[in-house]
């Protein structure tokens, strides 16, 4: 069996406009609109085009998450995937931990593709990917833009500061994915009734033998500072006087 396994994050949806707790301690989920990490749906969308393809034989979505995280993974299932794991955990799992049960998973699932946003729009780590390569000890294609299937041999582009990289990528191996690479399909409700009746295994951190205490604590979350009033001048005169009041020319 060909398979390719999708990681997809529960994260805000990128459209609220985030707010952090009264305490400190963190942003307000509750009552928030959760969503695919955008990035997941992006390689989500690239697993399916390549099963589409007669590239892969089945698309595996697994996410690490709340017991609601069934949501998104419903919703993964109706974009096209065949089957979802949870790994089910109300605790913070820091990218080496979401590593970790990748690595553990791909030695059931043999995957021979294994498909990661190139960040979770949450926590903004970019992380997990490169973690899962060197566990593995597979080639890593991170950030990619064009992938290729070919025999035993991946061809990814990667946008870089000089232009476009092309490398070739044996398989197994990791990959990272770009906005770029394509435009996610729209759910039809058909497909979320079908999506209904597609498997969806429930696991513990505990089948990973990882413990829930944080490898890292949170101090701290501050919104970003609010922008002070701007002020209204007539002309460039104006604009230049109130600049070197300011000390900025
Ligand atoms: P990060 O390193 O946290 O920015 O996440 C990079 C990618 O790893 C995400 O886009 C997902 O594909 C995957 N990933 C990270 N955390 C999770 C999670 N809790 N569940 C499923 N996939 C995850």
């Amino acid at each position: 069996m060909r398979r390719i396994m999708v990681g997809v994050k529960r994260v805000v949806d990128y459209n609220v406009r985030v707010r952090v707790k009264p305490d400190n301690t963190g942003v307000i989920t509750e009552g928030v609109k959760m969503s695919l990490n955008p990035f997941d749906e992006i390689a989500l969308e690239e697993a399916l085009r390549i099963k589409e393809k007669g590239l892969a034989d089945e698309v595996l979505a697994v996410s690490i998450g709340v017991a609601d995280t069934q949501q998104q993974l419903r919703t993964a299932l109706a974009m096209g995937a065949d089957r979802a794991i949870l790994v089910q955990t109300d605790a913070v799992v820091p990218p080496l931990s979401v590593a970790k049960i990748f690595r553990q998973l791909i030695d059931k699932e043999q995957p021979f593709l294994v498909l990661l946003g190139k960040q979770a729009i949450d926590d903004d780590n970019g992380q997990t990917a490169q973690m899962l390569a060197a566990l593995w000890d597979r080639p890593q294609a991170v950030s990619c833009s064009k992938i290729e299937i070919g025999d035993g041999k991946a061809t990814v582009t990667r946008e870089v500061d000089a232009g476009l990289e092309v490398n070739e990528v044996d398989l197994p191996a990791v990959m990272s994915v770009d906005l770029r690479l394509n435009e996610p399909r729209y759910v039809k409700l058909p497909d979320i009734m079908k999506a209904k009746k597609k498997p969806l295994d429930t696991m513990s951190l505990g089948d990973f033998g990882i413990g829930d205490a944080p490898a890292f604590k949170t101090v701290r979350v501050d919104p970003p500072p609010t922008r002070s009033k701007g002020i209204m001048v007539k002309d460039v005169a104006e604009l230049v006087d109130a600049l070197k009041k300011k000390g900025l020319v």
